[in-house]
């Protein structure tokens, strides 16, 4: 049988030969003593490149939330995020365990307003509230189908949270397609938050790694953090070239994933009865529901997919995600739609 079609995530991309030549032939040192040269070569670039002061590496972009939880909160303080934000769906409480503090979702299909977000900070004048002291933005929305947050709404949404002693987050593991789908720089879309991350393991094609970038001083304090979660690493350089290379050759093709991710989606719609709204399809993840009238549940589609060398995932009973990637075709997309169209009976 020949190799799946595999759309459960942009994180199944293996390292390109290119990739793996330039991770050969990275220079390193010891980074927990700072001397890993391209971890800080990477680590300036980025904090250039995101408009911040200083930028540290992180392993996963899990810990790299959950570092910055624990630099802009303190236990028992209340974060706003949207609905269905990684920090709540996907860390397994580690904001909770790790941060001790807990998420209040809000707004819908990955976004929110700046006065949803005020009519959700709780009363500062009476001791039996939590305090709400930091808002969290994730761009692109995962769980939302990929959606790239509107710049206007981040920009009042940022404002007003400054305004109100709130500070600000953006989980951006796809900023990368945020920038490329709305033609705006990352550093632009990062300005107005205090602290941001972002990813090289999804559509950079890196095998790993995340980074915070932000203040001197909050990269200071996410230095600590890394090291109390375990997080501090030492001949980091081969990851970090990995990083590099993607940046320099994979970020502009992010633009053939998100054609990718249309052609699969319209494909989708038009044969077969799926709920799928084609207005949330505008980066490289397709989330789409199974309506009532279909007999099929979620678990049971991607189960016959798979058998026909298509996989995706199951999200909940009856919603499934594709997300398109570097390693998977235009034709193969169009093929993977026309497997589930067949599935549905279309
Ligand atoms: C994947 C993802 C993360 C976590 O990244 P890992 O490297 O898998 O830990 C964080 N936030 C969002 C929005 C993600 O999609």
């Amino acid at each position: 049988m020949t190799a799946p079609i595999d759309l459960r995530s942009d994180t199944v991309t293996r390292p390109t030969p290119a990739m793996r030549a330039a991770m050969a032939a990275a220079p390193v040192g010891d980074d927990q003593y700072g001397e890993d040269p391209t971890t800080n070569r990477l680590q300036s670039r980025l904090a250039e490149l995101l408009g911040k002061e200083a930028a540290i590496w992180l392993p996963t972009g899990t810990m790299a939330n959950q570092v910055a939880l624990r630099v802009l909160t303190r236990p028992g303080d209340e974060v706003i995020a949207a609905r269905e934000s990684h920090a709540a769906w996907h860390e397994a409480g580690g904001g909770a365990a790790n941060a001790g503090v807990q998420i209040h979702e809000i707004g819908q299909q990955g976004r929110f307003t700046a006065q949803q977000m005020l009519d959700a900070i709780k009363p500062r004048n009476f001791a039996i509230f939590p305090a709400t002291t930091l808002v969290e933005v994730e761009n692109t929305h995962n769980r939302a189908g990929g959606v790239v947050v509107p710049q206007d709404e981040v920009l009042r949404i940022c404002t007003a949270a400054r305004e109100h002693g709130l500070a600000s987050f953006l989980d951006g593991a796809r900023l990368w397609n945020a920038s490329v789908a709305s033609g705006r720089a990352p550093a632009e879309l990062a300005a107005p938050f205090d602290l941001v991350a972002v990813a090289f393991s999804k559509g950079l094609g890196a095998p790993g790694g995340s980074l915070l970038a932000g203040s001197k001083s909050m990269i200071q304090s996410a230095h600590r953090h890394r090291q109390r979660l375990g997080g501090a690493m030492r001949q980091n350089g081969i990851y970090a070239a990995a990083a590099l290379h993607g940046l320099d050759h994979h970020l502009q093709r992010l633009g053939e994933d998100h054609a990718n991710a249309r052609t699969f989606a319209e494909r989708l719609v038009a044969g077969a009865p799926v709920a799928l709204d084609l207005a949330t399809v505008q980066t490289n993840i397709i989330v789409f529901h199974l309506p009532p009238a279909l007999a099929i549940d979620a678990p049971t589609l991607a189960a016959r997919a798979r058998e026909r060398g298509v996989l995706l995932n199951a999200f909940a009973s009856r919603t499934l995600r594709a997300v398109t990637h570097l390693d998977v075709t235009p034709a193969q997309c169009a093929q993977a739609a026309q497997a589930l169209v067949a599935l549905l009976g279309g």
